[in-house]
C-alpha cells in the first residue's frame, strides 16, 4: 500500500498510530538536529519530523529532499509541541521511521504556495503545477461539487443526461463556428457545436421529455474575461411545458445550488421584462445588488436653450447617493471614464445637491435653480446626492449610462461579491435589426417561439414581436438563457423567411428539423446555463479562466500545449487543404 492515510486526515485522536503517507514535499526546513518536512497532497499538509539523534541515516536522507519531490513516509503520529492553528492537521506531526523517494523533482519554476511568485504566463505554461496550488484546486473542487449537485437535482426530477455529437454541421445563425475538415469527404467540413440546440429539440420529438447534458460548446468569438472559445453549458430541455414551468424548475435548481454549496437561502426571483430592464438599467443583465435606477428627464430639460439636450433623443440620469462632495478631480475622472472609446459618451453633466441644499451644476448657464430642483424632485434626491446625466440617441445613451451606473456601484462599494441578487429577465424581443446588414436577426436563436399574441405582427412589425424567451441574471452576469420553442413546421418556416432565408436555403440548412416537426413534435422549451460563469460567481472570481482546469489565454491559445499549431504537409494533403497565408 502506497499510503494508509492522506495528508489531510490525521488529528490528535490518531496519536501513536503507525501510518504511511505519500505526497509532495512542499517545504523542508532544518532546525537544530531536526528536519521538518511539510508533506502535501490534495487533501492537506502534514508535518513530518526527522530527528538526527534518533536516526541519523534517515535524517541525512531527508536533508536531500527538494521542493516537489514525491515521497513516501512511514512513521507514528505524535502531538506537536508547537501547534499550528491554521492547519486542520496542525496539532499533530509524524515522527518518521522510513523515507522512500518515489520520484525526485526539478526545482519548480514558481513556488507552489498561496502567494506564488509565478506570473500569469508562467503559471499557464506549467498549469499542471499551478493546479497543485490550493486556491486553484479548490475552484475545481467547487466546480465538481456544483456539477454533481446539478446532476443530482435534475436526476431526481427525471431529467436524463444524453450525449450529443461534437462533430456537427455548420449552421449560418449565431456566432462563428469552429470547423473541422473531413478527410473522408474532401472539401467538406464539420463544425463544433455552439450548443446542442437542434439535438435537444430532436430528443423532445423522440419523446425523451426531460433532457440535460453538461456539455462543451464552441464559439469562435473574440475573448473576454467571461468568455473562452470552449466553455461548458448545463443544457436542458423539457416537453409539455410553458415558460412558467421552466422558470420554476430552474429557479429551483439555482436555489438548490446556493443552499447546497454556499448555505444561502435565495428568495423567489423577481421578474423583469426586457423593456423595463432597458428603461431602468440600460442593460438586459442588470446588476440589482444596488438601485441607482435611471431617471429620464428629457421632458424637463427641453426648450431652455441647451442645444445638446434639446437635440438628444434621450436625457437620463442616475442619482449617486452621498456623492455631492465629489471634487472637481473626481468629476473629471468620471467624465473621462464615460468618454473612453469603449463607452463613447460625448460628455457628462452633473448636478450637485449640497448638504446645505444649494444646487450647483455644470449647466447652470441654461438651467435655473428651479429647473434643477425639478430634476432633483424627480430623482427623489436628498441633500448630499449627486446627479449624473448623459444624453444622446436612446439605446446608445442607455448603454453608456449603464456603464456609468456599474462604475459608480463599484466606486461606492455596492457590488459585494458575497451578496447574490438573482432575477429573470423576460419578454425579450424576438428579433433584432442589424442596421449595417439591413436585416433582422433572431435575438436568441431562430427556434424561439414568438408570444402567441404577437404572431400576427411577424410580417407587419417584426421588431415589435416579443419572444417567449428568458435569461437568468445574477449580479449583472447572464448565467443562463432559454426559450419556449417553435414546434410547428409552418411557423418555423415563417420565422426563417422573416430572417431572410429563402425556402430552399431554409430547407437545405434546417430541413431535417422542419421535417421532424411533421412527425408529432410536442410543445417544448429549455434553457442553458454557463457552468463556468456560475462557478466563477460562486467562487467570487473575476475571470472564468480560474475555474477551468486547462483554459486558453486571451488570444485563444493553450500555452502549455502550444495550440493552435501548424500541421504537417501530409496531414494537409490528406485533408485536401491548401493553406495560403496573407503576406
Ligand atoms: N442553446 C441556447 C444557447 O446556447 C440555450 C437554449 O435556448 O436552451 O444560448
Amino acid at each position: 500500500m502506497y499510503r494508509t492515510k492522506t495528508c489531510g486526515a490525521l488529528r490528535l485522536t490518531d496519536l501513536n498510530q503507525a501510518v504511511t503517507l505519500a505526497g509532495w514535499v512542499q517545504k523542508a526546513r532544518k532546525f537544530g538536529g531536526m528536519i521538518f518536512v511539510d508533506l502535501r497532497d490534495r487533501y492537506g499538509i502534514t508535518q513530518v519530523v526527522f530527528n538526527q539523534d534518533v536516526n541519523s541515516g534517515l535524517c541525512d536522507q531527508a536533508a536531500k529532499l527538494g521542493r516537489e519531490w514525491v515521497v513516501q513516509v512511514k512513521g507514528t503520529v505524535a502531538e506537536r509541541s508547537n501547534k499550528n492553528p491554521n492547519l486542520p492537521t496542525g496539532e499533530i506531526e509524524i515522527i518518521a521511521t522510513e523515507l522512500t523517494t518515489l520520484n525526485p523533482s526539478d526545482t519548480p519554476p514558481f513556488t507552489i504556495e498561496e502567494d506564488t511568485d509565478g506570473g500569469d504566463d508562467l503559471r499557464m505554461k506549467y498549469r499542471y503545477l499551478d493546479l497543485r496550488r490550493t486556491s486553484v484546486r479548490s475552484n475545481l473542487e467547487l466546480r465538481h461539487r456544483m456539477a454533481f449537485a446539478v446532476r443530482s437535482y435534475l436526476n431526481e426530477r427525471n431529467f436524463m443526461e444524453v450525449e450529443t455529437p461534437v462533430l456537427v454541421g455548420s449552421t449560418p445563425e449565431g456566432a462563428r463556428d469552429f470547423i473541422v475538415p473531413s478527410r473522408m469527404n474532401p472539401g467538406e467540413f464539420y463544425a463544433l457545436p455552439q450548443s446542442p440546440q437542434l439535438f435537444k429539440q430532436l430528443l423532445m420529438v423522440s419523446g425523451f421529455d426531460r433532457y440535460f447534458q453538461i456539455v462543451k460548446c464552441y464559439r469562435d468569438e473574440d475573448l473576454r474575461a467571461d468568455r473562452q472559445p470552449e466553455f461548458t453549458q448545463i443544457d436542458c430541455e423539457m416537453s409539455f411545458v410553458e415558460q412558467e414551468d421552466i422558470l420554476n424548475i430552474f429557479e429551483g435548481l439555482t436555489q438548490y445550488l446556493f443552499k447546497a454549496i454556499k448555505g444561502i437561502d435565495i428568495p423567489t426571483f423577481p421578474r423583469l421584462p426586457y423593456a423595463d430592464a432597458m428603461r431602468l438599467y440600460g442593460s438586459d443583465k442588470p446588476d440589482t445588488r444596488f438601485g441607482m435606477q435611471f431617471i429620464e428627464i428629457k421632458d424637463l430639460t427641453t426648450g431652455k436653450g441647451f442645444g445638446v439636450f434639446d437635440s438628444a433623443g434621450y436625457v437620463g440620469m442616475i442619482c449617486a447617493e452621498g456623492c455631492a462632495s465629489y471634487t472637481r478631480k473626481q468629476l473629471d475622472e468620471l467624465t473621462d471614464y464615460v468618454k473612453r472609446p469603449q463607452i463613447g459618451a460625448k460628455g457628462l453633466v452633473y448636478v450637485r445637491y449640497d448638504a446645505d441644499g444649494t444646487l450647483k451644476s455644470s449647466v447652470d448657464k441654461f438651467y435655473s435653480p428651479q429647473d434643477l430642483q425639478g430634476w432633483i424632485d424627480r430623482a427623489k434626491a436628498q441633500p448630499g446626492d449627486l446627479l449624473l446625466i448623459l444624453c444622446g440617441e436612446v439605446e446608445k445613451t442607455q448603454k453608456q449610462l449603464s456603464e456609468l451606473r456599474l462604475e459608480m456601484g463599484a466606486r461606492l462599494g455596492l457590488r459585494n461579491k458575497n451578496q447574490f441578487n438573482c432575477l429573470w429577465v423576460t419578454d425579450f424581443p424576438l428579433l433584432e435589426y442589424d442596421e449595417e446588414l439591413k436585416r433582422y436577426f433572431a435575438k436568441h436563436h431562430p427556434f424561439t417561439s414568438p408570444k402567441p399574441e404577437d404572431i400576427p405582427l411577424l410580417e407587419s412589425r417584426p421588431g415589435d414581436v416579443r419572444a417567449n424567451a428568458y435569461d437568468m441574471v445574477i449580479n449583472g452576469v447572464e448565467v443562463g438563457g432559454g426559450s419556449i420553442r417553435i414546434y410547428n413546421s409552418e411557423l418555423q418556416q415563417k420565422m426563417f423567411s422573416v430572417l431572410g432565408f429563402s425556402e430552399e436555403q431554409a430547407q437545405a440548412q434546417f430541413g431535417f428539423l422542419m421535417n421532424a416537426f411533421k412527425y408529432g413534435a410536442p410543445p417544448h422549451g429549455g434553457i442553458a446555463f454557463g457552468l463556468d460563469r456560475l462557478v466563477s460567481l460562486f467562487a467570487g472570481l473575476d475571470s472564468i479562466r480560474d475555474c477551468i482546469a486547462f483554459p486558453k489565454n486571451n488570444s485563444g491559445r493553450d500555452v502549455m500545449f502550444d495550440a493552435p499549431s501548424t500541421v504537417s504537409q501530409e496531414q494537409l494533403d490528406e485533408l485536401h487543404l491548401k493553406i495560403t497565408l496573407p503576406l
